[in-house]
């Protein structure tokens, strides 16, 4: 996904909102205001551009508890001192994303899978069910670390019962998460637009500190 200029005005048709969220109600108002999406165009019609601009935040909105979820378990299973960042969204090779991004360690062959099922655990604890179009990248990790996602429910549920047991530190990495990708998307729009600005960006020392409890000055 990348995001694209939307040139037509947005109208004031009001829709019913996919949930009711403070976080969506301030990225979608951004996305309009900036004419933004990160939706494949191309927008035929009024009600194309609209749905644009509400999928976008819907997506942006979840990648917070999503990644704040994957860093979590990473942090959880020792793994916080290759954490190189945490973004909403990234540009990378051309290859628009949220993400985390991880260093090499070896590990316990359980913890690639508890830490590709984090963003999906994290995503259904803040909203009691998990995108599909999030969890696409998420699943096929699974399947090629020879997973059965017959047992995903399962999985889910344990990376869910740890990330409640720093839930604290959880809800402090999405809520900085999403304030840097409201000061992206208000004060560095122009980098955004041509595609060279990571959204939200968080970095790993500053997850760390916040896993361990130190306060984060913004
Ligand atoms: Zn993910």
């Amino acid at each position: 996904m990348r995001f694209s200029p939307i040139s037509q005005e947005s109208s004031d048709v009001q829709f019913a909102m996919p949930f009711l969220d403070e976080r969506f109600d301030t990225i979608h108002q951004l996305l309009r205001r900036q004419n933004l999406s990160v939706m494949p165009g191309p927008f035929n019609s009024q009600a194309d551009v609209s749905k644009a601009y509400r999928e976008s935040a819907v997506i942006m909105t979840r990648t917070l508890p999503h990644e704040a979820g994957h860093a979590i378990i990473g942090l959880a299973l020792n793994a916080g001192d290759v954490l190189e960042w945490i973004a909403v969204y990234v540009f990378r090779e051309g290859e628009p994303g949220g993400g985390c991004k991880w260093g090499e360690k070896s590990c316990a062959p359980e913890h690639p899978l508890m830490s590709s099922a984090a963003g999906m655990a994290g995503e259904k604890l803040k909203y009691g069910d998990y995108s599909v179009d999030l969890a696409r990248l998420d699943k096929a990790d699974l399947a090629r670390l020879g997973f059965n996602l017959k047992n995903l429910p399962e999985l889910i549920g344990k990376c869910s019962d740890l990330i409640q047991s720093h839930e604290s530190a959880w809800k402090e990495l999405q809520q900085l998460l999403y304030e840097r990708t409201v000061s992206d998307l208000t004060n560095r729009i122009d980098a955004i637009r041509q595609g060279d600005l990571d959204v939200g960006v968080v970095t790993g020392q500053e997850a760390r500190d916040i896993f361990a409890g130190k306060a984060i000055t913004t």
